[in-house]
């Protein structure tokens, strides 16, 4: 078997495994592949990789093993029929799914003898292999300690959040409640402007400013969230339900879906409706929580 700091296995090659693979490619590892679809590893296989004909195989080529998959049942679909292969392998999970399914599948790994580590890659694939990318890890801190190097391929970065194997995935995760809603308000604005006649790469520049802009509010938000501080100063939440009332009929106005736009309008009504009208809109924070 060749050493552990030259040679991985990844296995699930949808476009995350197929970019990392690609970058170990890139730095001179010996890369081992599997796939439930095998055609997906032909361009890997034409550059050097090779495809094992099964899971047993795949993980008995080196001793870490990298999961780049839908969920965390896809790895019990491929590992289950193979799970007397996984004794004395490493496998990193980069595979999204909750915190609970990540516990439960590194317990399920770790009592089949196996070492698991729970990830969360923070880039999309065509940022795979490049320094300025990050990954939250968790679970056993000599395992990551062990592999860091191997791991730093993928993203040129990685955060270690300790050894609760679910950590890593709700790190990942919290960053989704910001990244898919953020996206969706975006197509949002988009479908606005071309009811309009103008189109996305007009409105660009300013969407850009938009989201850099968003740093601002996070600085000062966190703290005062932290401390319970929610006076309207500057930012009050009856405002802000009048704001989302002209967002929301904007977009009626446009003819385009108000779906998004008007669940967010209902949390500032519920806010105002709970007598918090005065107040921050950072109080939606308390109304959220109770929910
Ligand atoms: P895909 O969903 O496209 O990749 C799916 C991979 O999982 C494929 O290899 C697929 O096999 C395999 N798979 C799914 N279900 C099964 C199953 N039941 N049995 C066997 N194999 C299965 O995801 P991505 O490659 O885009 O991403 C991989 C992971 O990384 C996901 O968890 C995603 O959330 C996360 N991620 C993705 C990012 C992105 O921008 N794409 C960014 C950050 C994280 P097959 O080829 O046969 O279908």
């Amino acid at each position: 078997m060749p050493s552990a700091a030259q040679s991985v296995t990844v296995i699930g090659l949808g476009p995350m495994g197929q970019a990392m693979a690609a970058a170990y490619l890139d730095r001179g590892y010996e890369v081992t592949l599997w796939n439930r679809t095998p055609a997906r590893a032909d361009a890997l296989v034409a550059r050097g990789a090779t495809l094992a004909p099964t899971v047993e195989q795949a993980l008995a080529a080196n001793e870490l093993t990298i999961l780049s998959l839908t969920d965390f049942d896809a790895m019990y679909a491929i590992l289950e029929p193979a799970k007397d292969a996984v004794a004395g392998r490493t496998l990193v999970n980069l595979s999204s799914d909750t915190p609970e399914k990540a516990r439960a599948g590194a317990r399920w790994v770790t009592d089949l003898g196996g070492t698991h580590l729970t990830g969360g890659v923070l880039c999309p694939p065509p940022l795979i292999g490049t320094p300025d990318t990050s990954t939250f890890y968790s679970g056993p801190r000599e395992a990551y300690d062990k592999h860091r190097a191997t791991l730093e391929v993928i993203t040129g970065k990685s955060d270690y959040r300790g050894e609760d194997q679910g950590l890593a995935a709700l790190m990942y995760q919290l960053n989704m409640f910001i990244f898919w809603p953020a996206m969706i308000a975006y197509w949002q604005a988009v479908a606005v402007a071309g009811a309009h006649g103008i189109k996305a790469t007009e409105i660009a520049p300013y969407v850009t400013e938009n989201f850099a802009g968003m740093g601002h509010f996070i600085d000062f938000y966190a703290s005062r969230i932290d401390e319970g501080i929610h006076t309207g100063e500057v930012d009050r939440t009856s405002m802000g339900l009048a704001s989302m009332e002209h967002v929301v009929h904007t977009a009626a106005d446009a003819g385009v879906d108000t779906a998004f736009p008007e669940a967010v309008h209902d949390i500032f009504r519920r806010v105002v409706a709970a007598g918090h009208g005065a107040d921050s809109f950072s109080r939606a924070v308390e109304l959220i929580r109770k929910s």
